[in-house]
């Protein structure tokens, strides 16, 4: 994407009140330079690794990436989350369970806001908590971790090709975020490059965008 198509992108998502994190996964540190450049500062990762490779770096060739905010959306290994706290994420979006939670909560030495992620189409193949656990799940975290701080709710939209199906996943995760949103949920992460659109039209207020924007 050029600067020009970029910020006609991102007209569309502000003016729809949310925000956009771009989602590097599937590009090089090169790719996350450019974006930066057109002054996007919110990236996504899913693995780890990458993540470190990404923000070594980028620190290698500027200090000045310092002000990008990571945030990290992929499944979260037990071995991998002292490396994943040593980068200071800027948001953990993928927080599926009380336990992955205290995990986390027991190595952390700074405030870390989190999101509960919801496997809102009970899909087999996705991470997540079901639509039913996700209130338990942020309120326990909220009573039992001191650092780690739940604000929203994440979720990736079915994978069905019918945009009525799509949409019922994102309008069942919208319902839970509205019902925790008096116990401080800010965020409600939803909308990918095939479904943003819907995505946006069922509350959504922070698109993840990976495939779309490269
Ligand atoms: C890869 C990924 C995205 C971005 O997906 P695209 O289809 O490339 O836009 C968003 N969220 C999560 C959790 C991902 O793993």
């Amino acid at each position: 994407m050029n600067k020009a198509q970029f910020e006609a992108l991102l007209e569309q998502v502000e003016s729809s009140g949310a925000k956009l994190v771009a989602v590097s996964k599937s590009v090089d540190t090169h790719d996350v330079k450019g974006l930066a450049g057109f002054g996007q500062l919110d990236f996504g990762e899913n693995r780890v690794q990458e993540l470190e490779r990404k923000i070594e770096g980028l620190a290698g060739i500027s200090a000045d990436y310092r002000r990008l905010r990571w945030h990290f959306i992929g499944r979260l290994q037990s071995n991998k989350i002292n490396a994943l706290l040593a980068l200071h994420p800027a948001l953990w979006q993928s927080c599926e369970s009380v336990d992955a939670a205290l995990s986390v909560e027991k190595r952390l030495s700074y405030e870390l806001p989190c999101l509960v992620q919801i496997n809102s189409a009970n899909e087999s193949s996705k991470q997540g908590a079901s639509l039913n656990e996700a209130v338990d799940i942020y309120h326990e975290i909220c009573e039992r971790c001191k650092l780690l701080k739940p604000v929203g709710v994440m979720s990736i939209g079915a994978n069905n090709s019918d945009e009525s199906v799509i949409a019922k996943s994102f309008e069942d995760t919208y319902k839970v975020f509205e019902s925790l949103q008096k116990h401080g949920a800010k965020i409600c992460s939803m909308g990918m490059s095939d479904d943003w659109r819907i995505a946006l039209k069922c509350g959504s207020n922070m698109l993840r965008l990976g495939r779309i924007l490269w």
